[in-house]
């Protein structure tokens, strides 16, 4: 990253005293993690700094430090907002609604729309997280055990366990310094990429139930009255689509989440080769090439069909 920008991010966060700190929608790992731990270390040094997601942090993530301070509304005035891991403003959902344009936007998806005064996008680090991890140094902000602890949750859950096709010998060597603040990382991987509730696995029975296949294409659905079957509380896939992304003789896999009668929540991963962050963005979301999504109004039966044509032209377009 340029110096001169990580300067004047530096100048600008030492002159601020009022921070807000916001990520996206449906928050991961990285987004979590990125916001404890640019919050917890600008409050390490005595800002006075407000931390919110609009949909609150999920259950996996409320054993990290500082997660019961995270509000889903700002409330009062700040001089200063940042936004990490997010790459369009649409993503922050309802946490900046009457706030001004952010002064700061840290984060690693390519499909990032630089939205901020100020933007920090580095496209080859593998987690928001990663580049916070080099950053918070340069910006004369500490590393402690709770904020160690919220990075290694942004760089494994972005990985899925440093076996993403993204991975870099800097990444782990970035893992490797944080674990030396003393953060138990098997801990730390059981917890947020191994064990899951049981209405989880519930849900990705009835996901994998419906599954389907056509050439080297799988998808399935997750619908509102499958969740309420089972009784699962997120509006999400349960990380189902890293199961269906482990199909072998398939290049991509694909699933679409219900969120109401009229909004469809879509997730891709594919093989290298074929760049899924292409057809999220042409849907007005975004991602990497290998992991993507989108949110697209419709009904699942008009969202399903538009997004399997998009996607087999792809497929047929790429293996030609
Ligand atoms: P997932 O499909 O697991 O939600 O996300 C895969 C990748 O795509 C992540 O990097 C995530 O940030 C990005 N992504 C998912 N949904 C959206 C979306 O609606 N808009 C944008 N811009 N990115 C998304
Ligand atoms: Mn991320």
């Amino acid at each position: 990253m340029d110096n001169l920008l990580i300067q004047s991010t530096h100048k600008q966060l030492q002159a601020a005293n009022r921070i807000l700190v916001v990520s996206h929608i449906r928050p991961d790992g990285d987004a979590v993690g990125s916001l404890l731990a640019l919050g917890l270390a600008l409050q390490s040094v005595g800002k006075d700094v407000q931390m919110v997601l609009s949909d609150g942090v999920p259950r996996d993530f409320r054993h990290l430090k500082g997660s019961d301070k995270v509000l889903t509304w700002p409330q009062g005035d700040f001089d200063y907002i940042a936004v990490v891991d997010c790459s369009d403003l649409e993503r922050t959902g309802s946490a900046l609604n009457g706030y001004s344009i952010p002064d700061l936007n840290i984060d690693h998806h390519p499909t990032n729309l630089n939205y901020a005064r100020l933007n920090l996008v580095e496209s080859d680090a593998v987690a928001t997280a990663e580049m916070l991890s080099g950053y918070l140094p340069q910006f004369g902000l500490p590393i402690t055990k709770p904020i160690a602890e919220a990075l290694l949750t942004g760089l494994i859950t972005d990985t899925i366990g440093f076996r993403t096709v993204n991975m870099t010998p800097k990444a782990l060597r970035v893992a490797a310094d944080l674990m030396e603040t003393g953060v138990d990382l098997p801990a730390l991987y059981q917890r947020t990429l191994l064990s899951r509730s049981l209405n989880a696995v519930r849900y990705w029975g009835v996901g994998l139930s419906k599954i389907s296949a056509n050439g080297r294409l799988v998808w399935t659905t997750l619908t509102l009255e499958d969740r309420q079957q089972v009784g699962y509380p997120g509006r999400d896939d349960a990380d189902l689509i890293n199961v269906l992304s482990t199909i072998e003789d398939t290049d991509i896999a694909l699933i679409l989440i219900e969120q109401t009668d009229e909004r469809i929540k879509v997730s891709w991963r594919s093989k290298p080769g074929f760049d899924v962050s292409q057809i999220a963005l042409n849907f007005g979301g975004g991602g990497h090439k290998t992991a993507a999504g989108a949110e697209i109004d419709g009904s699942l039966k008009e969202v399903q069909s538009k997004v399997l044509n998009m996607t087999q032209s792809l497929l047929s377009k790429s293996s030609n």
